[in-house]
């Protein structure tokens, strides 16, 4: 499942961690898993000394400080007060474990600790960081009408590195999430003037899901109904007061977790697995939108379909491993000759791709789908022990607009046939008025670009 999550996005994890270890195997091990494993530059000190000279250098670089608690030149946990003196946040792990020690740490300032006992821990500790890292681009808003009872909160939140905004009463947290429509976390109150915790976390419902937002309400001591109701509103979450700060970050955690695997499964379900390109679901769902959007504007929306050329052929003789890179090599092709965003590429089903451009002036489109035509025909699939495979593909493409994608598919799927028919090899395109036209392949002789014309 974790694979599913895209975790830090393309520009990868910001900042660099400390790590103060006087255990050269847990240096090791953390310098591996922070490091190389989640690709975050690594600062090492194995003393409190040394620690000082890194916060020194890189200070305000600092993402996170994983720290040991017990070190040579500080026995009795001074560390902790060399971090939160800096205000850095800091993750402690010990091999110790005490209720004590545990009271002790938590006293400070600190986001969590961890035993070094197990694997288990490390994972844990491994979770966290990456947890951080992804609370770094997330938005919360914390809502209660009490100042201090938000800040409370909001210093929690900061510390979990998220971005926080603060509202004092349901209806400025509406405005917010009106401002800041991508926020992924409400923290609330009940008792509040104007719009209480669950008017707000009501209304919250109307516009986002609880897999895209969570919302958390906050009940106030021994008022167990509330929180029971607060979830029967569409809250995810309830924490009572008081709470332990330890068991806040844990539900927060889990929370977002949460939204993080909604999010991945319904990506992956518009997903097609074999190419990665969008699946026929996502098609019909997005270019539908699309549709209507740009037929709403003026807008000139063309619907292509693509077929491999003897395909089958492709299968029979190599075999369909070889028949699947066919496809996926395809699909590349697709993917790079397509380069405006609102363009959808789409494999509608085995070998049959769906192209909708929302808006393509019709007399472009017939040069437009040419070129991925040559595109696919210049381009060599190189697979091992079998060598470069060539293959061609037909394209049908409609730009008469209609409301319904459906009517639209069907068309392009006609002129797709006639494409087969006419030889292979080739593009047909409709006209705003139904009229038709296709395209001969450049290095045809017996049949030159200068011969197409309408059928
Ligand atoms: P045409 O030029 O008329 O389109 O001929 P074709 O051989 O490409 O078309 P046909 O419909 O006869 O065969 C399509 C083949 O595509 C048959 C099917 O087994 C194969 N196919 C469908 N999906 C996949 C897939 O995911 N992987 C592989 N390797 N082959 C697939
Ligand atoms: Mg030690
Ligand atoms: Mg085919």
């Amino acid at each position: 499942m974790d694979d599913l999550v895209d975790t830090f996005g393309p520009e990868g994890p910001q900042g660099k961690i400390l790590i103060v270890e006087d255990s050269q195997f847990f240096m090791h091990v953390l310098k591996r898993r922070v490091g190389q494993d989640l690709g975050f530059e690594v600062i090492a000190a194995e003393t409190m000394a040394e620690a000082e000279a890194a916060i020194e250098a890189h200070g305000s670089e600092l993402f996170l400080c994983l720290i040991d608690l017990i070190l040579p030149d500080a026995p009795n946990g001074e560390i902790v007060d060399l971090m939160t003196g800096h205000k850095l946040p800091t993750v402690v792990f010990t091999g110790a474990f005490s209720e004590d020690l545990r009271e002790q740490v938590l006293s400070h300032n600190v986001i969590d600790y961890v035993t070094k006992d197990s694997p288990a821990s490390l994972e844990y500790l491994v979770s966290m960081v990456r947890r951080l890292c992804m609370n770094a681009r997330l938005k919360a808003i914390v809502v209660d009408d009490s100042k201090t009872a938000r800040a409370y909160i909001r210093d929690l939140l900061l510390l979990y590195r998220f971005q926080v905004l603060e509202a004092t009463n349901g209806e400025e947290a509406l405005d917010l999430l009106k401002e800041h429509p991508d926020a992924r976390l409400v923290v609330t109150d009940y008792y509040m003037p104007k719009v209480d915790g669950f008017e707000l976390t009501k209304r919250i419902r109307k516009t986002h899901t609880r897999g895209q937002l969570a919302v958390i309400g906050v009940s106030t001591g021994g008022s167990a109904p509330l929180s029971a109701r607060f979830i029967k509103y569409g809250a995810n979450d309830f924490i009572n007061k008081p709470f332990l700060r330890e068991e806040f970050f844990c539900r927060i955690a889990q929370n977002m977790d949460n939204l993080d695997y909604i999010n991945a499964l319904s990506r992956a379900a518009q997903l097609d697995p074999l190419t990665g390109l969008h699946n026929r679901r996502f098609l019909f769902e997005a270019a539908g939108k699309s549709l209507a959007a740009t037929l709403r504007a003026g807008g000139r929306p063309a619907v292509a379909v693509v077929d491999l050329d003897n395909f089958k052929v492709i299968n029979d003789t190599h075999g369909h491993d070889v028949g699947d890179q066919v496809l996926v090599a395809l699909a590349d092709v697709l993917r790079e000759t397509i380069k405006r965003k609102s363009d959808i590429v789409a494999r509608f089903g085995g070998e049959e791709f769906n192209i909708f451009t929302p808006d393509l002036h019709p007399d472009l489109a017939f040069t437009f789908f040419d070129g991925i035509r040559a595109a696919v025909e210049a381009n060599r699939v190189d697979i091992p022990d079998v060598g470069p495979i060539q293959v061609t593909c037909s394209i049908g493409v409609t730009v008469q607009p209609d409301e319904d994608l459906r009517i639209m598919i069907q068309r392009a799927d006609v002129l797709l046939y006639r494409a087969k028919e006419a030889g292979r090899n080739r593009v047909a395109v409709d006209s705003p008025v139904g009229s038709e036209r296709i395209t001969n392949p450049t290095n045809d002789p017996a049949s030159p670009m200068t011969a197409a014309g309408e059928v």
